[in-house]
């Protein structure tokens, strides 16, 4: 099929990317220029495992095209996907315009029938204003379906996810765009849910406030098991085996960030607000995240007591392992809580650095390629990411490195009983 993507994110490439994959004829258009100019270049400015090969091949058979004409994608195309940022604003409520310009600019394209999909992450009742701009600003008065089709893939699996969903969501108005929609997506042979506009828009803002939820709750029970002298670990595996709570989401920490959990939280909760329901439980899944990185800075200042002037190492900078996304990311207000309080920073982060340069002051920081480099001359060290080559850390060199062996894992890499043995001191979250 001909289909555009309006946005080419880490949701609008990796999106696109897939389609084109599986047969589908792509054009990918983002309003950025520099960006669209990168990659009709050949390069991706996102790191995501896997995207880069596929880009490449999609583009080299010519079912890839980008472009920063939206006018240029709804005309090549069927079927034109929104995947442009709905960003948070200061009371909690999503900033929908984005959509909004997006929805006029198609409007303003179209000169014949079109399925305008929403894939960003929006409010219960978007796609009805989606449908009513359109009308209004569509010139050629052509007819057009507007569906919902949330996005649920993961940073760092996104490939993964797109070509292999657990489920594919389609939210109609109307039959007709159906037959369409299942033919996009029939090549990845997932369950397709096929349902009203509303339920589907809900189901996304329902499902990422449940995964933010089991977060919180072993984040909570973490906190008891430290108190009650219990490892957390086991606790989250004796529950997780249990088939109706099951294991993932259950590992315990620093809390939840990225571009996702925190604003459709939020979101959440404003919309409940809106339709007359105090979603208090959100409010406490909110609290509990906030409360956890402030137990996580307080054992740090236990152990060093004053932070001016002692110089900390820095394992991860992204959100979580796997991306090099730092929006929301609690190893950057981590540091930044540090800094605050007076201690200069060496930082790693295998592919979050370039990122999370501009969200760190220049003073204080240093930025080192090397993850061994890190615990040089600092009083201890401190993990913030789960990156899967920290547990690699060769724990004799950076001990030697340290002025004292302290390490503060804020995502239970190591092994206590392992560390305590090796001669550390060894604080970790919920153990
Ligand atoms: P992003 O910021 O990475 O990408 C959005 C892109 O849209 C940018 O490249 C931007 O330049 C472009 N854009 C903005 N306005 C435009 C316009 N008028 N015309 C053309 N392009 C425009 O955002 P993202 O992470 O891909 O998220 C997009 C949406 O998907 C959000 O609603 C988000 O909540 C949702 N989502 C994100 C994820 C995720 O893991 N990132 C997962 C599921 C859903």
């Amino acid at each position: 099929m001909k289909l555009s993507i309006i946005g080419t994110g880490y949701v609008g490439l990796v999106t696109g990317t897939c389609f084109a994959e599986v047969g589908h004829h792509v054009f990918c258009v983002d309003n950025d220029a520099a960006k669209v100019k990168m990659l009709q270049g050949g390069g991706i400015p996102i790191y995501e495992p896997g995207l880069e090969e596929i880009v490449k091949k999609n583009v080299a058979a010519g079912r890839l095209k980008f472009t920063s004409s939206t006018a240029e994608g709804v005309q090549e195309s069927d079927v034109i996907f929104i995947a442009v940022p709905t960003p948070p604003q200061p009371d909690g409520s999503v900033d929908l315009s984005y959509i909004e310009r997006v929805a006029r600019d198609i409007a303003a394209a179209m000169t014949s029938y079109k399925i305008v999909v929403d894939k960003s992450t929006v409010p219960v009742k978007t796609g009805e204003k989606v449908a009513e701009t359109i009308k209004r600003y569509c010139a050629a008065k052509v007819e057009f379906d507007v569906v919902s089709n949330p996005e649920f893939l993961r940073e760092g699996f996104a490939v993964g996810d797109l070509m292999h969903p657990d489920r594919v969501v389609i939210g109609v108005r109307s039959q007709r765009p159906v037959a369409a929609m299942k033919e996009i997506y029939t090549p990845f042979q997932a369950p397709i849910i096929v349902t009203d506009i509303n339920s589907a828009e809900l189901i996304k803002h329902a499902a990422n406030s449940f995964l933010a939820l089991k977060i919180s709750y072993i984040n909570a029970l973490a906190n008891i098991c430290e108190a009650a002298g219990a490892n957390v670990q086991e606790v989250a595996h004796g529950i997780g085996l249990d088939e109706r709570i099951g294991r993932r989401f259950l590992n315990a920490g620093i809390g939840f960030g990225g571009s996702c959990f925190p604003k459709d939280l939020s979101a959440f909760i404003k919309i409940s607000e809106q339709v007359g329901y105090d979603f208090k439980l959100l409010r406490e899944v909110q609290r509990i995240n906030a409360d956890q990185m402030e137990r996580f800075v307080k054992k740090i200042t236990d152990t060093l007591w004053v932070l001016k002037d002692k110089k900390i190492g820095v394992l991860g900078l992204a959100f979580k392992q796997n991306t090099d996304d730092v929006r929301s990311s609690p190893a950057i207000d981590l540091c930044q809580k540090l800094l605050k309080d007076g201690a200069t920073l060496r930082v790693h982060d295998p592919k979050a650095m370039a990122k999370a340069r501009p969200l760190l002051p220049e003073k204080g920081v240093t930025y080192l390629n090397d993850m061994h480099a890190v615990a040089e001359g600092c009083d201890a060290l401190v993990v913030a990411t789960e990156w899967d080559e920290f547990k690699q850390l060769d724990l004799a060199r950076a001990k030697k490195g340290l002025t004292h062996p302290i390490l503060f894992d804020g995502r239970n890499l190591f092994d206590p009983a392992e560390m305590e043995k090796l001669g550390w001191i060894y604080k970790s979250v919920g153990r």
